[in-house]
């Protein structure tokens, strides 16, 4: 009994998070199912030997798969999408779609520690060479291109330092020279950035993150704007044998129902909370491109619809019990990995580890925060309390 069709009208925010997705021949259930499995099972031999079905084995996925990577290209506005067992893993895949033996890659200098990892190490190994450039580079991009250079990697707002990228003028500078853009869109979580409609090749999502919204999965997109992009990643995806399971996209995909709806909440309470923090008097700087202070606010405001409940804060002092004191009187932000759950989380962080083309000259300890869905008084309360602990040491 397949749905009734209705008349397709476009969906936007958190209408779309509702009613993308949903499009499953045969079942009336608002949610797809749930499907596990390997083998699929063919009508007759013909049709096998035909080798023309799209569905012939689980590890390209199911009709789950196929609902969820259809959402999460409406949102992002791509032909195609990739699942990947994780971040890291999509990273990966977008990077080794684009480049070949003796190819050059530019990364950008705040990118997330393990892309860094990846370059630094599968690449140089494989005889691609990286080289790291800063993030106000802007179109003066063009001055590091070298003849073999095949693709340009941004994140926007970089990891721990969250400085925002003129990505309009990177990406006409590369698509001058035929060079791929791929963008690491998982602070904006695919709602506050459209990398695609701007003109670049590849939009990646820690699925972990925002999408998943509850930190109970581990889940990597993919996102391609054209079919040629589509079909490297396609390639190198079936090379790789990339696959997650039905299980873990059925998480995903409840919680993209709510990610436009958390998103509010999260950019609000977090957005509250940095100009709270820019002014207590041991807070040096607050990292947060949606405060007007911020160097990055104009071109954020310029190339976002809104800001995320991730940033870092740097504070005055750097003694390590200091430090301690803050986040161990904290009662209601966790210490850990990982962000974009419905729960705040604190970490120290020091950012000279993970640069090398620039130089980060702050001197106080960063601390970064993910504002959770808590009450905003809550959190203000237990901040505060962090640095009364901290004054208390002092004394
Ligand atoms: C967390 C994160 C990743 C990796 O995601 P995992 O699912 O944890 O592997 C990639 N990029 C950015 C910007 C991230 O914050």
């Amino acid at each position: 009994m397949a749905g009734v069709k209705k008349p397709s009208h476009s969906k936007s925010g958190a209408t779309l998070d509702s009613h993308g997705g949903r499009e499953t021949e045969g079942f009336r259930l608002v949610n797809p199912p749930t499907a596990h499995g390997s083998t699929v099972l063919f009508p007759d031999a013909r049709t096998f030997m035909a080798k023309s079905s799209p569905w012939f084995y689980g590890r390209t996925g199911s009709a789950t798969h196929r609902a969820f990577e259809d959402h999460l290209c409406e949102l992002e506005e791509a032909e195609t999408c990739t699942l990947a067992g994780s971040g890291v893993a999509a990273v990966s895949l977008a990077i080794l779609a684009c480049v070949d033996a003796g190819g050059h890659v530019l990364i950008t200098d705040n990118a997330y520690d393990p892309t860094r990892g990846m370059c630094d190490g599968l690449l140089s190994r494989m005889g691609v060479e990286t080289t790291y450039y800063p993030p106000s580079v802007g179109s003066g991009i063009d001055a590091y291109f070298k003849d073999n250079t095949q693709l340009v990697f941004c994140e926007s707002p970089g990891s721990l330092t969250f400085e925002v990228q003129d990505l309009p003028a990177i990406i006409d500078k590369a698509r001058a020279r035929n060079i791929s853009v791929a963008v690491d869109n998982t602070w904006a979580a695919g709602v506050f950035l459209k990398p695609l409609t701007m003109g670049a090749d590849l939009s990646i999502q820690a699925i972990t993150k925002y999408v998943g919204g509850h930190s109970d999965l581990l889940m990597g997109a993919v996102l391609a704007a054209d079919k040629r992009m589509a079909g490297r990643v396609a390639r190198t995806a079936r090379a790789l044998g990339t696959s997650v399971s039905g299980h873990d996209v059925a998480l995903a995909h409840r919680g993209l129902r709510t990610l436009h709806r958390r998103l509010e909440q999260h950019q609000s309470s977090a957005l509250n909370i940095a100009h709270w923090l820019a002014e207590q008097h041991l807070v040096r700087d607050v990292l947060h491109p949606g405060l007007a202070s911020s160097p990055d606010h104009a071109l954020w405001k310029r190339d976002f619809t809104g800001a995320s409940g991730l940033f870092s804060f740097v504070v005055d002092w750097t003694d390590e019990a200091k430090t301690a004191a803050f986040i161990d009187t904290l009662q209601f932000f966790g210490i850990g990995y990982s962000w974009g759950g419905f729960e705040s989380l604190c970490i120290p962080a020091d950012p000279r580890t993970c640069r090398s083309a620039t130089e980060w000259t702050q001197t106080g300890q960063l601390l970064r925060l993910h504002i959770g869905l808590e009450d905003e008084d809550d959190l203000i309360g237990d901040l505060r309390r962090g640095f009364d602990a901290v004054v208390e040491l002092e004394d």
